[in-house]
């Protein structure tokens, strides 16, 4: 991910570095050539044009002008807006799985068919066992896909991690419930929901989440989305936080060849930090979502 619009942009703050004095002029065509990367990134237009007004509007003036070196001045306002719109400083920007309630913690996943929820669902709860030495269990809600379910069981015996047993005929709010009860009578700090996705946005699957919310209260509401469908999953988003509401965001398949668009608007769009990345299909492979990382990785 990244590689186009990290090319793009080294090739435009090179050349601003290469050139000594900086003019108005000059930070303006930069900041047109910077825009124009951003979209081509897939990036959402107003966080594009949010963007590159936030770094003119530091970039021109005293500082740059005066400044002996403007050209590596206008590269660091670039960074730090880029790790700004990523969600700032990831120890201080509510990054972590938020487990600060009475045990068992609810966290409910929500998402798209395909888009790696019940993957990542057992990634998440192999870290907080590892980890966070947290004792997990983790049940589906998909009562129209049956494979789901058994999906989740295949991942909860590959990784130890333990299943809510199969009830036919149970609605998912009153799997829900079940999951909560087997939570606190059998110990458990926290209970891991993944609920069905459908394979495109739409109203039965938001209505389901936000029963399936009602009634089982939980702490973190995480969205899991393929950061390869770009502006999708930042629509995807939106939807979901205002029809739900999200406390957080984990986007996968960040080790594909996305354009990075959907790591850069989703922040700004809904207001909800990434919290996680999934990099790979293995099991341990999810990270935390550490915008300063990204936006070095970004400007190479
Ligand atoms: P769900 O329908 O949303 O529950 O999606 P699944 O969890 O079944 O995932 C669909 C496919 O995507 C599976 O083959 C996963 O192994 C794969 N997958 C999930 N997350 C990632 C990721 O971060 N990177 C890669 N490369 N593949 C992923």
């Amino acid at each position: 991910m990244f590689d186009s619009l990290s090319e793009k942009l080294g090739g435009i703050l090179d050349r601003l570095t290469r050139r000594g004095a900086l003019s108005e002029a000059d930070v303006d065509a930069a900041m047109r050539e910077v825009r124009r990367a951003l979209l081509e990134a897939d990036v959402a237009l107003d966080v594009a044009r949010e963007f590159v007004d936030n770094v003119r509007k530091q970039a021109i003036g005293a500082t740059v002008v005066k400044s002996v070196t403007p050209g590596q001045m206008v590269v660091k306002i670039v960074h730090d807006q880029l790790v700004a719109t990523l969600g700032g400083d990831a120890q201080n920007s509510g990054n972590a799985i938020d487990l600060h309630a009475a045990p068992p913690v609810a966290i409910m996943m929500v998402g798209l068919q395909g888009s790696g929820k019940t993957t990542t669902t057992a990634k998440l709860a192999k870290r907080l066992t590892e980890r966070q030495k947290k004792k997990v269990l983790m049940a589906s809600l998909d009562v129209r896909r049956p494979a789901a379910m058994e999906q989740l069981a295949v991942l909860g015996r590959e990784t130890g991690i333990d299943t809510l047993p199969v009830v036919a005929g149970q609605q998912p709010p009153q799997i829900a419930r079940r999951a909560l009860d087997a939570g606190r009578l059998g110990g458990y700090d926290v209970v891991l929901l993944d609920t069905a996705g459908r394979t495109t946005l739409d109203d039965e699957m938001m209505n389901e989440a936000a029963e399936v919310k009602r009634s089982a209260n939980p702490h973190e509401v995480l969205l899991v989305a393929d950061s390869l469908t770009g502006q999708d999953a930042v629509n995807l988003a939106r939807s979901f936080n205002e029809r739900v509401g999200l406390t957080g965001i984990v986007l996968t398949r960040v080790d594909g060849d996305g354009r990075g668009g959907a790591a850069l608007s989703m922040r700004a769009v809904t207001q909800k930090p990434i919290k996680l990345i999934g990099t790979g299909e293995k099991m341990d492979a999810l990270e935390e979502f550490d915008p300063a990382r990204i936006a070095g990785r970004i400007l190479g």
